[in-house]
């Protein structure tokens, strides 16, 4: 089955919550006029618009040990037209937990043709060491908006409170490097019909969110909430009660590694009476709005 925003259940009048469990295969395909959001686990979203575009946002398949194992081989990504990489982390650019040394990033990139688009330094780190082209890799900054997708799909490069480091391990010594990533970012992305997904990134608190909730009105937010590196539970809910202020929110970023430890459960608790939508799903759960 697939969920529609439509069809979730209200508890107590107030606050609506789906839990994972209710959610099982087999998934539709995207129907048109609809944005089919695909969860991967960690940060990694596969974006269908309205339009049919598809947009990978930080690819991290083959290491990640949340993704489900169809999605291992990239093909079963079917097309891709974008890839956004939200900072340098090896958990966002797919280099975390590979042995050869390489990035999902790169391969995919390589696999499907799609430009990558990020921050200028990390692209910058990527195009230096080889893994993108010139033209493959297309930098950009915060406040920055592009339409590598055609003129009715806007996508903007927001603040994130992280940082960015770019570590390649050489696979024969193991040794690492560390290159510059730029600035990490966050992205909102307006589809055709005006809808916007604002995927935040990695991200501590801080108070411009409160502007992002005024000035771009987010409907869907992918909300990191794990803790340790980002906003823990707690944090996630006060930005979204006080200052976000979003219609939807899934949850991401969490129990992918032990550090990792909110839950989505705890956001929920935190958020308390609330009009949003809070979207626990499981890894390779779709979601359509
Ligand atoms: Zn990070």
């Amino acid at each position: 089955m697939t969920l529609h925003h439509r069809d979730v259940i209200n508890l107590c009048g107030l606050l609506v919550v789906v839990l994972a469990l209710a959610l099982s295969a087999p998934l539709l395909q995207a129907q048109a006029g609809k944005v089919e959001v695909l969860w991967l686990g960690n940060a990694t979203f596969k974006i269908t618009t309205p339009g049919g575009k598809v947009i990978v946002i930080d690819p991290y398949l083959k290491g990640n040990p949340k993704t489900p194992a169809d999605y291992k081989d990239f093909a079963k990504l079917g097309k891709v037209d974008l890839i956004l990489i939200t900072h340098g982390h090896g958990d966002h650019v797919g280099t975390a937990n590979r042995t050869d040394g390489g990035s999902d990033a790169a391969d995919l990139a390589k696999l499907t043709g799609a430009k990558v688009f990020g921050p200028a330094g990390l692209i910058q780190s990527l195009i230096d060491i080889g893994w993108l082209s010139n033209e493959q890799g297309v930098r950009f900054g915060k406040g920055g908006k592009v339409q590598p997708l055609g003129p009715q799909i806007t996508i903007t490069q927001v603040r994130a409170e992280h940082s960015s480091e770019l570590t390649v391990t050489d696979p024969a010594t193991k040794k690492t490097t560390t290159h510059v990533g730029g600035e990490p970012a966050g992205f909102i992305i307006q589809m055709e019909n005006g809808f916007k997904l604002y995927h935040m990134g990695d991200t501590g608190i801080f108070g411009d969110m409160k502007l992002i909730g005024e000035y771009y009105k987010p409907d869907l937010i992918l909300m990191p909430i794990g803790g340790h590196f980002v906003m823990d539970p707690q944090d996630a809910a006060y930005a979204t009660k006080e200052w976000l202020k979003p219609k939807f929110v899934i949850p991401m970023h969490y129990g992918t590694t032990p550090v990792l430890k909110g839950t989505p459960q705890e956001y929920v608790a935190a958020l308390g009476q609330t009009t949003v939508k809070v979207f626990a799903i499981n890894p390779g759960d779709r979601l359509e709005f």
